[in-house]
């Protein structure tokens, strides 16, 4: 049987039924490296709008018509795009376990934000030791 390589091990683990369902959206699971993969999101969206475009004009046709030949059409053309499925390339995901690494570099940024600017205490008593001292001479002088 078939079998494809896996983006994570480069093994050839992945079957030809598990590429054919990445090409329906479905994620692939490695039995040797438990990586998950899927199919090429931008490709797959390509392949989804073919698909719709393939079922809503055929059928319109076949209804405007009246006739099965555009029935058949449609049929012949979903299976030549199921047939390009299997040359989608896969794609690897991350573990869903594991934090992305933009999340951790955020979280130390929102604590220094969260707590307030640090100042020295020396600093309001001094200041206020020099206002005191200004009062006390204000108060010599008068
Ligand atoms: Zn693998």
């Amino acid at each position: 049987m078939t079998k494809f390589p896996c983006p994570h091990c480069n093994k050839l683990t992945i079957s030809l039924k598990q590429k054919y369902l990445a090409g329906k959206w479905f994620n692939i699971h490695c039995d040797a490296c438990l990586g998950r993969s899927c199919a090429q999101p931008i490709i797959l969206a390509l392949m989804s709008f073919l698909y719709v475009w393939n079922v809503f004009y055929f059928s319109v046709v076949a209804y405007l018509e009246r006739s099965w030949y555009f029935v058949g059409i449609l049929i012949v053309l979903w299976l030549i795009l199921d047939y390009f499925c299997h040359y989608i390339p896969l794609q690897r995901m991350k573990s869903p376990n594991k934090k992305p690494p933009v999340a951790a570099d955020d979280e130390p940024a929102d604590l220094v934000f969260a707590q307030p600017p640090a100042q020295p205490p020396t600093h309001t008593s001094s200041l206020n030791k020099e206002i005191s001292a200004e009062q006390s001479k204000k108060l010599e002088d008068s």
